[in-house]
């Protein structure tokens, strides 16, 4: 998936928790071979190359990540926006290059990134760009529910006490080996040895997007990964977004809808939900946090 995975299990069982960890590592090779858009033959690649000719079948998976994708879209009111795709590849910001594009470039390929051309066949299980040009980018929701999933295998294999992260994307399950809760700690944007806040996870989602994760500068002006669907640049508001849920594909879709909503609207759109908390640290670094994780 382009990124860090780590798998932590408590155990007194060693070789099981050895086998778990593989499995749980499997687990997310396996996701990432169906949802990248690197690997050229991947189910979503497919779907993205078919756009605007034909319906292509889904994999189970990836279309309930694209239906849930949709759905948090609309929550967040189109922030969070998997049709992103023709954006991500025009600035190519996970790449090596340093490039911006113009105004005009962007322009031409906004048009193509509205989700509500995605459509879907249910009874067939089929996908239809309807654009051509269009391409649907999971990097946002992607991590969340492969931490979930690599979860749900560790508790197949008997392990009832772990941690996965997938980069900023960690689900916890049980407590550490001395009774207390995992601590998770966000990093602080812009101090890199630093911590922002630590929480205390179990049987929870947590998910931190930054404009620290991948950028690069050029004339004193920081480009990142995470763009604002309405203007097709880097979204401005905010310089890190965390959002803790139930669900990690919940908790991942927000942390990047959130992000770019930026912290009034963002706060106001973690408040209104039930069992959602967040922390928000805006532009000029100031920090907002939820009222239910105030006291945490
Ligand atoms: P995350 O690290 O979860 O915040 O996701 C960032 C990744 O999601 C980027 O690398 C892109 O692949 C994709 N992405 C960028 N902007 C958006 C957006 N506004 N909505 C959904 N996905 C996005
Ligand atoms: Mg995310």
């Amino acid at each position: 998936m382009g990124t860090i995975v780590e798998i932590t299990v408590a155990s007194d069982d060693k070789k099981r928790a050895n086998e778990a960890i593989d499995a749980g590592f499997r687990e997310i090779k396996r996701l990432e071979q169906l949802m990248s858009t690197y690997i050229p033959d991947s189910n979503l690649s497919r779907i993205n190359d078919s756009a605007g000719v034909s319906p292509v079948k889904a994999d189970r998976e990836v279309l309930y990540l694209i239906k849930k994708g949709i759905e948090l879209g609309d929550l967040t009111n189109g922030a969070f926006n998997i049709a992103v795709g023709p954006l991500v590849k025009l600035w190519g910001i996970p790449d090596k290059r340093e490039f911006i594009p113009s105004k005009k470039e962007i322009g031409l390929l906004l048009p193509v990134t509205d989700y509500h051309n995605i459509q879907i066949d249910e009874e067939k299980g089929e996908v239809f760009l309807k654009k051509k040009g269009m391409r649907i980018d999971l990097g946002g929701i992607a991590k969340g529910y492969a931490a979930e999933r690599a979860i749900a295998i560790l508790k197949e294999k008997g392990i009832d006490n772990a941690i996965v992260a997938v980069a900023g994307d960690v689900k916890a399950i049980g407590k550490r080996p001395d009774g207390k809760a995992w601590h998770i700690g966000v990093k602080h944007p812009r101090e890199k040895e630093k911590l922002l806040r630590t929480v205390d996870l179990s049987d929870m989602a947590v998910s931190t997007s930054g404009d620290y994760e991948r950028f690069f500068i050029k004339d004193g002006i920081l480009y990142h990964h995470i763009l604002d669907p309405r203007t097709g640049e880097p979204a401005r508001r905010s310089q890190s977004a965390t959002v803790v849920a139930s669900e990690g594909i919940v908790a991942d879709a927000l942390s990047t809808g959130v992000f770019v909503l930026g912290p009034e609207m963002g706060m106001e759109l973690i408040e209104r939900m039930p069992d959602v908390e967040g922390i928000i640290v805006d532009s000029t670094g100031k920090v907002f946090v939820s009222s239910g994780m105030k006291d945490k």
